[in-house]
């Protein structure tokens, strides 16, 4: 057992503005709702914690505007394409909007240059919503590339414009889009990764370096804490744990490291992560 374990958090962990701008949004809504129904598309962020805790204060997840006659809706930070907004309007349905002005910035980048006739190229994982919004601004007619294999062989436009999911990180970015450039006679590319994702994997690797074990706080699901997961995994293939809450702890030796390091992702709410410090502050 070490003698004494000294844990350090990374420098640039938890949510980031545009989750904590969300969540806040969606719990000043439920405050504020008198006798509206309040509702979200798809959950608010990918954290089961916050999640429980808005359900309980009357906020309930819908999966489309369809399953819906009137009511207040909120549009998480992920975004959603084009056809949402229209079928609002149609309904007369509120929307709250708090898709993060990251996520807005690659939607507009899209709608532009579909209308000027580039292909869309998007590098992103197909199945994040995130992804299939800002494919909702262009017709659903986006290049979605998450790997070098979905790269297509052999096909070439006159116009084609890159864009990148936020949370990607910046290598596969560079990787990818080196490739897919050559696609394209006029190419106009876009680094749309988010400062804050940066951050968080800059601090992540960094922390890494200097500790014998991680501990990465976020929901499964999340995309952004998955990624900080693989970065630690690439340091500390066999002392990096991903768990959602303390309890995720519970039953792991972790006496023999002597320095641990705590890092969390953009959708990991404070208090989770101060649950996390006490339980590590046990092996002290
Ligand atoms: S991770 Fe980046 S893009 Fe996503 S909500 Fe946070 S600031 Fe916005």
């Amino acid at each position: 057992m070490a003698e004494v374990m000294i844990i350090k958090i990374a420098e640039s962990s938890g949510f980031c503005f545009g989750v904590e701008k969300a969540v806040s949004k969606a719990f000043e809504a439920t405050e504020e709702k008198a006798n509206k129904s309040i509702y979200s598309l798809g959950p608010i962020i990918h954290n089961n914690q916050v999640i429980d805790r808005l359900k309980d204060s009357g906020l309930d997840v819908i999966e489309s505007i369809k399953d819906i006659d009137e009511g207040t809706v909120i549009i998480r930070s992920h975004g959603v394409g084009k056809s949402v907004y229209e079928e609002a309007n149609i309904k007369q349905i509120d929307l709250i909007d708090t898709t993060c002005p990251f996520v807005k910035r690659i939607q507009n980048i899209v709608k532009d240059y579909h209308q000027k006739g580039y292909q869309i190229v998007i590098i992103g994982n197909p199945k994040h919503p995130e992804v299939k919004g800002i494919n909702g601004w262009c017709q659903g007619q986006g290049i979605i590339i998450q790997d070098i294999e979905d790269i297509p062989e052999d096909q070439t436009f006159e116009n084609i414009c890159i864009v990148v999911q936020t949370t990607m990180p910046l290598k596969k970015f560079h990787e990818l889009s080196g490739i897919l450039e050559k696609m394209g006679k006029h190419v106009k590319k876009f680094d749309t990764t988010c400062f804050a994702t940066k951050e968080r994997q800059e601090a992540a690797l960094d922390l890494a370096g200097q500790v014998d074990a991680m501990i990465v706080i976020g929901g499964f699901n999340s995309s952004n804490t998955q990624k900080l997961v693989n970065i630690c995994k690439e340091l500390l293939p066999d002392s990096t744990y991903h768990i959602e809450t303390a309890e995720g702890l519970s039953g792991k030796d972790l006496s023999h490291f002597e320095r641990v390091g705590v890092t969390a992702g953009a959708s990991t709410p404070d208090w989770v992560i101060k649950d996390v410090i006490r339980y590590l502050n046990k092996f002290k």
